[in-house]
């Protein structure tokens, strides 16, 4: 005890001594670090946090050192977790690097395969992307088509990819690919790592009605994947697909349902709009104040229950069908208070540009529109519901 005392102090100097002050407060840049080779920080800063928790391994606490990780144990990692939000300092990373390549290259790739790509991950050099969905397989993954041919030494890819996340900022794409077209469709499919930059591979953006373009389409064209580049076993890749799909959903769960990112409560939000909320003491509005209520409850147990899970998994754990409950929750708790928050804003949470709004409203549009798409990005709600019945409570397909 009196040793993990010790490391949250030096923890927390480091912590505080570290992070520019820049990235800290009210005008600090909110845009997030993704990092890969084409990444533009929107603040020098943000490079400097990140290469200094990069040093010290705090951008993969978890993960052993030797692969750049920080080596902590789940105690300490808590430890540091709840010092950066004491101090409310922004994560120095993001990304599928950590939160689903790298886990997974843990549990099924071999040695070179961590030597070769982890440490890149934890210093932010390479930012990945997921090749799992495709035109004729979303739900139904296992039907995909993209088509890996034996070659010898390689493999020679044909098909294609869609809503691939930022595959147009990404540097390189962990993918299922056919390699068995005569087995059964689970049994013919591998998992492959791929340079972006490999000849034969082209990413084309799909522009949304906001303009933004969050997804691509990826075409493969004759594009050569090495061998050595296979993640565990050739025509063994849905073991390792659904592996990562339980860190995705986790991840997913966590990152909308936690409720971090709001920037105010939905307290302080009612009190700013509506008409005799603004003193202190309870909201006048009874109903109002019941749904804040049962939303808040429900973050909060939300969050305790991630925190046994998170536990769970550096005592190491791997996540299994449970990760389908907590997405589930998660994103539906999430958009339960995207609607709230609208709720209370009224025509003040409807402006997408112009005059007459203010910064934090205009992102209250774009959350709320943004969460329509959590129960469908990392499986569906009812693709979720169709795991638990299957996998958690044991009915017949
Ligand atoms: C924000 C976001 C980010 C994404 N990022 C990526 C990414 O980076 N990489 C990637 O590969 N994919 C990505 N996706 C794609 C995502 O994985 C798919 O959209 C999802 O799996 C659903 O597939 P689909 O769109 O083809 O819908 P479909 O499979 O066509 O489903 C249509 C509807 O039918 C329902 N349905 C289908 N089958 C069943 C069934 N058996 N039982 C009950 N209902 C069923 C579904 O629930 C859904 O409501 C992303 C999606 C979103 C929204």
């Amino acid at each position: 005890m009196a040793d993990l005392e010790t490391f949250r102090g030096e923890t927390r100097a480091w912590l505080d001594a570290q992070c520019p002050s820049t990235l800290r407060g009210q005008d600090a840049p909110v845009a997030a670090v993704w990092g890969g080779r084409k990444w533009q920080p929107a603040h020098p800063d943000q490079r400097v946090w990140l290469e200094r928790c990069a040093e010290r391994g705090f951008t993969a606490p978890t993960w052993p050192k030797e692969f750049g990780g920080g080596g902590l144990s789940k105690d300490e990692a808590k430890i540091l977790a709840q010092e950066m939000r004491a101090l409310r300092l922004p994560p120095p990373l993001l990304g599928f690097g950590l939160t689903m390549i790298g886990p997974t290259l843990l549990q099924y790739g071999t040695d070179d395969q961590k030597r070769e790509h982890l440490p890149p991950i934890c210093r932010g050099e390479i930012r990945w992307c997921q090749g799992y969905s495709e035109p004729g397989a979303g739900s139904d993954l296992a039907g995909l088509q993209t088509r890996a041919e034996d070659c010898g030494d390689h493999y020679l890819l044909n098909g294609s990819k869609i809503w691939t996340s930022d595959a147009d900022q990404a540097d390189w794409i962990f993918a299922l690919v056919r390699t068995d077209p005569e087995a059964k469709k689970q049994e013919g499919i591998t998992f492959l790592l791929l340079d972006m930059e490999t000849p034969g591979v082209s990413v084309s953006p799909i522009q949304l009605i906001s303009g933004a373009s969050p997804f691509c389409e990826t075409y493969f064209e004759n594009a050569k994947a090495l061998k050595k580049d296979v993640v565990f076993k050739v025509n063994a890749g849905w073991t390792v697909a659904k592996a990562l799909l339980g860190h995705e959903r986790t991840m997913v769960a966590e990152a909308f349902g936690s409720g971090e990112g709001s920037r105010a409560t939905l307290a302080e939000r009612a009190r700013r709009y509506l008409p005799g909320a603004e003193a202190a003491g309870p909201l006048p509005d009874a109903t109002l104040r019941d749904r804040i209520v049962q939303v808040e409850m429900d973050t909060r147990s939300f969050a305790l229950t991630m925190q046994r899970s998170r536990d769970a998994a550096k005592a190491g754990q791997q996540p299994g069908p449970e990760s389908s409950i907590f997405k589930v929750v998660g994103t539906e708790l999430n958009q339960r208070r995207q609607e709230l928050l609208m709720d209370i804003a009224g025509p003040q949470g409807l402006g997408w540009e112009g005059e007459g709004f203010e910064s934090d409203e205009l992102d209250l549009t774009r959350s709320w529109l943004r969460s329509r798409g959590n129960t469908i990005e990392g499986g569906t709600s009812e693709i979720q519901r169709n795991v638990i019945a299957k996998r958690v409570l044991g009915l017949p397909d």
